[in-house]
């Protein structure tokens, strides 16, 4: 018996698994969706990481000048 597990995807494209979550709306994405936001002008800053993958969106906001907001305690 094999029980299927579907599991978060990214709210954006509904297709990849997530790599982070934006904490002010919930929303998960994944790295490349993620990027996206940047390029269209409207990042999300406070966020968790969810794999690895994620260093390559902190990476993409600091070469466009944003910088991730810390989590509030
Ligand atoms: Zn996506």
């Amino acid at each position: 018996m094999r029980t299927v597990v579907l599991g978060p995807k990214c709210f954006w494209c509904k297709r990849k698994p997530p790599d982070l979550r934006d904490l002010d709306t919930g929303h998960q994405w994944c790295a490349g969706c993620a990027r996206d936001t940047v390029h269209a002008g409207d990042p999300f800053l406070l966020y968790e990481e969810l794999t690895p993958e994620a260093a390559q969106y902190t990476a993409v906001l600091g070469q466009w000048g944003y910088h991730r907001q810390p989590p509030a305690e």
